[in-house]
């Protein structure tokens, strides 16, 4: 396993509070030479496009993708990728300790017990159930608003529950999967969008059909806890990518349910049944990184969850943040992904294997890489690309909204800036542990 943090002790420094004002005063100076705007809060203002097609080059022979070959279906029964990976738990090794461990695991019991282990990548199970919980019953007439109004009572809803960001988009069959492949079951089958279907269902030759009047995709953002996160590739920061699962599985079921009480049809998607980034995109809540993931107008320590569905909503433009401006100088994640699985240079059309999904101009992660570096990690989601990005700040930190805006501007010189600052750097297990209380 390669050193990551013998990587960190040559590129994070620290720095002083001193000195940390100091950088943030050259942030704010440079974004007051650029003439930015600043919101004043944790969400940024960007440029749109009227769709994903304006921002990304999409090949016109772009293939829908089979889910079957993404990663952890690969684990199911592709050989490289099997036996699963046994977890490591190993008192004397740092990251891997007893309590780093159970913390590690006991982050991902919203998603393992509640029935949505295999939901939130497969669908139509426990939270993401495709019929309703019984929560809330339909009334005898559907709720009525305008697309506006009832945009603005979704987002208002999500906001008070805690999600992240929302965006709202419609179905584009490009970036639904074309087959679903279900990891328990190896049940495997044909996702169909239908004009003719009145209601989602599986029907009796596997294939999953959605009715084509559920053309909307409420996407949502759930964030992941920043101080676990920063303990990545360790033991901890697996509890905190598994607690953003947790919870979202929670979230996409509560809104579904809430829908649902308003007297329409509503489907809750983990990473299931469609692409998660693209959607994301399209719903105007971010762009893709280098590191392959969403990087969103909240940062880039973010989970993606959906509820499509039939209640008609106004819905959202993509949005220009100038991430794949700074990406382009960033380089950052590529230096710290302890599998060297991210590229560094240009953006391309294809990627190293089958679980890319070929045929967009962007930067492809080699997942295989990724996936046996997890496994020669006992299973522990590394995510150290999403944790050393400098998108990824604390929740509320100012200069997240002028970092967004100035960042396509001071590219690699904004990355120094942020390593000086100690960005990135890994936090020892040890030492999470011995943090004072917040309150
Ligand atoms: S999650 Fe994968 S791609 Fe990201 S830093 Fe870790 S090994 Fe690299
Ligand atoms: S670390 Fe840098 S290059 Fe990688 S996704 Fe974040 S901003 Fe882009």
């Amino acid at each position: 396993m390669p050193d990551t943090n013998e990587s960190n002790k040559t590129t994070s420094k620290g720095i002083s509070r001193r000195n940390f004002f100091k950088g943030a005063g050259l942030l704010a100076a440079t974004a007051a030479m650029a003439q930015l705007p600043l919101t004043g809060n944790n969400t940024v203002q960007a440029a749109t496009a009227n769709s994903i097609n304006d921002l990304y080059e999409i090949s016109k022979d772009f293939k829908r993708f089979d889910q079957k070959n993404e990663m952890f279906c690969r684990m199911e029964w592709d050989p490289k990728f099997m036996p699963p990976p046994k977890p490591l738990i190993n008192t004397s090794m740092p990251g891997y300790s007893v309590l780093d461990q159970a913390a590690g695991f006991a982050g991902w019991t919203g998603t393992n017990s509640l029935g949505t282990q295999f939901g939130w990548r497969s669908g139509d199970e426990g939270f993401y159930s495709w019929a309703s919980l019984g929560n809330t019953k339909p009334p005898q007439e559907p709720w009525q608003a305008s697309p506006e109004e009832a945009a603005h009572v979704i987002k208002l809803y999500a906001q008070d529950l805690g999600i992240a960001a929302t965006g709202i988009t419609t179905v584009d069959i490009r970036f639904f999967y074309s087959h679903y492949f279900h990891r328990g079951t190896k049940k495997y089958g044909e996702i169909k969008i239908s004009d003719t279907a009145t209601k989602a269902e599986l029907l009796p030759d596997g294939t999953r059909v959605i009715p084509s009047s559920m053309k909307y995709v409420i996407v949502m953002l759930a964030s992941m806890p920043y101080e676990m996160m920063a303990t990545a590739p360790y033991g901890v920061s697996h509890g905190g990518t598994g607690f953003g699962y947790s919870i979202m599985a929670l979230y996409a079921a509560t809104m579904a349910e809430f829908i649902r009480g308003l007297g329409y049809n509503a489907i809750p998607l983990g990473g299931d049944t469609a692409l998660c980034v693209p959607q994301a995109i399209a719903a105007g809540l971010g762009e893709a990184g280098r590191n392959g993931m969403l990087i969103s107008k909240v940062g880039a320590r973010v989970r993606i969850f959906r509820v499509m569905t039939d209640l008609p909503l106004a819905t959202d433009k993509p949005i220009n943040l100038g991430v794949r401006e700074f990406c382009k100088s960033c380089e950052k994640c590529a230096r710290e992904c302890p599998a060297q699985a991210i590229p560094y240079g240009d953006m391309t059309t294809e990627g190293p294997n089958i679980s890319n999904h070929h045929g967009i101009k962007k930067w492809y992660v080699n997942a295989e890489k990724c996936r046996l570096f997890w496994n020669e990690n006992g299973g522990i989601t590394c995510i150290r690309c999403i944790a050393t990005c400098p998108y990824n700040k604390p929740d509320g930190y100012w200069t997240h909204a002028l970092g967004n805006k100035i960042a396509p501007i001071l590219g690699g010189t904004l990355v120094t800036i942020d390593d000086m600052m100690g960005y990135g750097k890994i936090v020892e297990t040890k030492d999470y542990w011995k943090r004072p209380l917040r309150n």
